[in-house]
């Protein structure tokens, strides 16, 4: 049972929670972290007790949510689901610790984003299962200890280095996401074309696959149009001719790079010589936040071997080059 703390959601998200695996064996990759949760689920269901606080941290869309409905379901518990904005005001956060019956799973989304007021409940909630609420104002404001009871929150970040000392040192588990190879996301791919009852082929699942940027999100983003193009423009049925011809019509280029991809790369590369530069020059050469440059665009840019963070600033790699067509620097 899924009971959600956050308001109610658009179509899109419809349709990624249709998309999404429910147990633990039909998580694709990701092995070492599978492997592990599947003993710690074990031993923690064997005790009958609630599994270890849990922090699951990568960029967007490589499966943290489905990971944390996956850590409820295997563990048969429910899940409660709220994020770091969301949470405001202290009693928020107690109003959701109060309601959790045994060894329920707490999900909190971008848990890097909780304010200080909320943040010091969570700590006695972590450790003792107990919170502190003040009753009363003014002088006559006490301070009330509630029993909880056990729970396993999971907290989800896209960077781990965002949480506070105290805040990490809580988890005893923590998981790092990893980007997905062109082989796990084409079965990614594969098996929701299958849920969508949308006909594909092997090489059409495999382009679309090496096109997505490791990220099944984006997997499952891009094989929703290209369904759409193969059944405007073709008999229905995923090629990799149909794919190719979608992926260009939506400016995702061979490597996979979409226009903001490439807006960062070229900026580096024309109006800052290829570096070094340092983030805010970058950000304002090309309007985008911080943020989204670190969190959405570079993970996957550095990951690749097209771009290199150093003390300096950012830097474009010979790759970079090669991939415009340009000649490096010697
Ligand atoms: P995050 O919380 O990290 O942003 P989500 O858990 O929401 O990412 O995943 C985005 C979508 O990608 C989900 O709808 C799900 O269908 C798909 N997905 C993510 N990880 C996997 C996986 N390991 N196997 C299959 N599908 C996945």
């Amino acid at each position: 049972r899924i009971i959600a703390a956050t308001p109610a959601s658009s179509g899109e998200e419809a349709i990624e929670r249709a998309l999404r695996p429910k147990q633990l064996d039909e998580y694709v990759g990701q092995e070492k972290i599978r492997g592990q949760l599947e003993i710690f689920i074990t031993a923690a269901r064997q005790r009958k007790e609630a599994l270890d606080h849990t922090l699951l941290f990568g960029p967007p869309g490589l499966g943290k949510t489905t990971l944390a409905h996956i850590i409820a379901r295997e563990m048969g518990v429910n899940l409660r689901q709220t994020s770091g904005p969301v949470l405001e005001r202290a009693g928020d956060l107690a109003a959701l610790l109060t309601n959790l019956e045994a060894n329920d799973v707490l999900f909190i989304d971008e848990i890097h984003r909780l304010s200080p007021v909320v943040e010091e409940i969570l700590y006695p909630a972590l450790e003792d299962y107990q919170i502190d609420i003040m009753i009363g104002e003014g002088p006559a404001a006490r301070s009330v200890k509630l029993d909880l009871q056990p729970f396993t929150l999971v907290g989800a970040t896209t960077r781990a280095g965002m949480l506070t000392n105290p805040l990490r040192d809580r988890f005893g588990i923590v998981a790092r996401l990893e980007f997905y190879t062109p082989d796990e996301l084409t079965r990614i791919v594969t098996r929701s074309s299958a849920l969508l009852n949308a006909p594909i082929h092997e090489d059409g699942a495999k382009e679309i696959a090496r096109r997505s940027r490791g990220t099944p999100r984006i997997a499952n983003r891009l094989l929703r149009r290209v369904r759409d193009y193969a059944e405007v423009k073709g008999n229905g049925e995923i090629t990799k001719h149909t794919a190719d011809a979608a992926l260009r019509m939506l400016d995702v280029d061979i490597a996979g790079f979409d226009l903001m991809d490439r807006k960062l790369l070229e900026a580096i590369l024309f109006k800052f010589g290829g570096g070094p530069v340092g983030l805010d020059n970058v950000a304002a050469a090309i309007g985008e936040e911080r943020d989204t440059i670190e969190d959405v665009l570079e993970p996957y840019l550095i990951q690749q071997g097209y771009l290199q963070r150093t003390p300096r600033g950012r830097i474009a790699t010979s790759q970079a080059y090669e991939h415009f067509g340009i000649l490096p620097p010697d």
